[in-house]
Parts: C-alpha cells; structure tokens; sequence
C-alpha cells in the first residue's frame, strides 16, 4: 500500500462537525472563456470572487468529454460510468458507483432534506446508483423545475432559504445548450448569466446567518468544449485539450485565499473533495483530494484558535506517522476511521519528546481517517489522508 504525505484540516475533537458544500456544475464552459482568459471577459464576479478563494489551472475531464460521462463522474468521484435502466417508466441512466449524495446522507444519516439537486425540469432525469450499501434510500431531494439556469437559481435559492441543506447541487445546463447553437453571443451571455448565479449563491451564503462562515462553494464544469483547431465551441466530446481542460473555483473558511493551483487534477478529484469538508468517506471513488487549496490549522475552534499557529503536526510519510509537537510531551494517539471505528492505538507512550514516529499496520483501504492525539492537557483531532 502507497501512502503518501497528507494534508490536515485541524478540527477540534468536540466539533468534528462537517461544513455544508455548495457544488456548483456549469455545463460545458470552455476554459478559453473562464479562467483561462486572464481578463475574466465572460465571468468579471468569478474572477474577483477569486480573490477570496482558490481556483486550479490545471484540472482536466481526461476521459470522456460529454455530460452524460462527466455528471456521473463529478457525482461518482470515479470513472466508473452508468448503465440504461427502465426506472419508473423513464428510459434513463444510473451510476454503477455510489454519489457524494448517497455517501453524505448514508455515513452522516442525513434527512432528505439535508442533501438537494437542483435543475432544470429534465422529464427523465439521470440516478445515482443502486448500489447494495447505499442506493435509492440516500439519493438526493431532487428539484427539477423551469427552463432555463436563472429558474434553477431561484430553485437553489428557495431551498437554501427553507431547508439550509448541508450539501447543495446546482447543475447550470444553459451554456452547454448555447455552445451548441453555435451562436457566439448567446453562448458567451449564457456564461455571463452562470457568472452572475455564482455571485448571488455565494453573496446569499454570505448574508446567511445559518450558512455563513462554515459554507463552501464549487464550480466546476463537467467538460469543456472543441478548441478552434478541433471544431470550436459548437461542439465537444473528444480529447483536445478544449474539450478536457476545465475550471475549478472554490471558496470557504479552510479554502486558501488568492491563491492558484497549478497542480494536475482529473474531474473525478473534485466529489474526493467535496466529501472531505463533509466529513465523508467516499469509499469507491478513485478521484485524489485536492489537498492543496486547503488552509493549514483552518477551522480552529475556540479554545484552539489561540494556538493555530503553534499546533502539533500529524504527517504520513510511507507507511509511519508522525508528530511534531511544539513542546516535549507524552502523547496518546488513536486512529478512528470516518465511522468511528478505531483503527489504531498508540497509547502506550513512555517519552517525554517533541518528535514520535508510528508505523502504520492496519489495512488502510479507505482515505479519510481521523488522527485522534491527546498530549500535555490538550485534546487534538485532525483528519488525515491516506492514499
Ligand atoms: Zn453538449
Ligand atoms: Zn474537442
């Protein structure tokens, strides 16, 4: 097993309590005409809202560059597809792997009203997955509603101001539509109008006594669209860089601030992330976390804000963990997996040191662990990722 050097969240052992995500889908955006134009021309509130948070120049749909692969994957965290089914009288498509959706609301016993998708009225919309150990029981709320992206802003809005879910989906499917016309204008004033959507998502959180502060929001897109080498923006679906380079915006409280990441990315990472500030383990997703937009010691409770700047740090490093303390100590440290379950037990420390070194022994299959670390009179928990 690879384990590679983690990235922490600092979290208090009292608050494990997971933030609410915001994950915002602009269908077919080609990156030429977001953020891969230096001055923002179509997305002038994205690219200030920027400054507040981090975005990645070098994310991409390196496998299939239509809608009906990239959703899945962007729900999936994996490329594991979907399949035609007969549901309810509909001809459409599931996933074979279970969504963020069905992870958040399994693993956090969530109520339907705390996971909703909204977007346009879609007479037979695509399903997650049927997957034994999650499935039906855990899909989201589903808002499916008017015509165009602005409809499906209101619809975002209404059930931010009624239900405040923890995790919010907003597919936006008009720019897509527009690039396919193959009108210029509309298909540029259609990424103006998702530009504006974000804004006013972002500004409502803002303004947001319940959302405020301990909200994320992501925009990405599911694929871009042909550069002009290989048939321009009227059209997608194939490997040119137009139809695979895509963006990818975040901004929240353990979000870096202006800052870009030039770190390769695939599509499926972004669900991988989004379930790391749920506090969820998306267990058969193959996507990586984007752990480098994160904020180190973000998130510090009260009694710990004092202290973010001197912490104690937990680092994987090959198959050992290790603890840096600021002072010499005697620590205790439990490993728990995201259920709870203790993985392992280093209780039984001798020294007063600032430095320990563990091996890892267990079968580490999932990512999400939580590093539980008692040493002088403090109480630390922080996630760790192991890959
Ligand atoms: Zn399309
Ligand atoms: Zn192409």
């Amino acid at each position: 097993m690879k384990y590679i050097i983690s990235f922490i969240v600092l979290i208090s052992l009292n608050s494990l309590s997971a933030q609410n995500v915001v994950f915002v889908v602009i269908d077919g955006a080609r990156y030429t005409e977001t953020f891969g134009d230096n001055s923002f021309t179509y997305i002038p509130k994205m690219g200030q809202l920027a400054s507040q948070g981090s975005y990645l120049d070098n994310i991409h749909n390196e496998h299939i560059t239509k809608t009906k692969n990239g959703i899945p994957a962007l729900w999936t965290g994996s490329w594991d597809g979907s399949y035609q089914i007969n549901y309810e009288g509909n001809n459409t498509q599931a996933t074979y792997s279970p969504s963020i959706f069905e992870y958040f609301r399994k693993q956090k016993n969530a109520e339907a009203s705390q996971c909703f998708y909204t977007l346009k009225y879609i007479p037979s919309v695509w399903l997650q997955s049927f997957h034994t150990e999650y499935g039906p029981d855990y899909w989201p709320t589903l808002v499916s509603s008017g015509n165009t992206d602005s409809d499906v802003l209101q619809s975002a809005l209404d059930v931010i101001e009624n239900h405040h879910p923890q995790l919010l989906w907003v597919y936006l499917a008009d720019v897509d539509s527009e690039g396919h016309s193959g009108n210029w204008n509309s298909y540029t004033s259609s990424i103006e109008t998702a530009d504006d959507i974000v804004n006013t998502l972002w500004t409502t959180i803002q303004n947001d006594p319940i959302y405020k502060d301990n909200t994320t929001i992501f925009v990405t897109n599911d694929h871009g669209r042909h550069d002009d080498q290989h048939g321009g923006f009227q059209g997608h679906g194939c490997s040119c860089d137009g139809c695979q380079q895509i963006m990818f915006l975040a901004i929240g409280p353990d979000i870096k601030e202006n800052y870009i990441s030039h770190t390769h990315h695939e599509l499926a990472d972004a669900a991988v992330t989004a379930s790391y500030i749920l506090d969820v383990d998306p267990e058969y997703a193959t996507g990586e976390l984007i752990s480098e937009i994160f904020k180190s010691g973000a998130n510090s409770n009260n009694e710990l804000e004092n202290e973010s700047n001197n912490h104690p740090q937990i680092l994987i490093n090959g198959n050992k963990i290790e603890i840096r303390l600021q002072q010499p100590a005697m620590i205790s440290l439990e490993i728990y997996d995201i259920m709870g379950q203790k993985m392992e037990d280093f209780t039984d420390i001798k020294y007063h040191k600032e430095f320990f070194t563990f091996d890892l022994t267990k079968n580490y299959s999932r990512r999400i662990y939580i590093a539980h670390l008692k040493y002088s009179n403090s109480i630390y928990s922080e996630k760790i990722y192991i890959n």
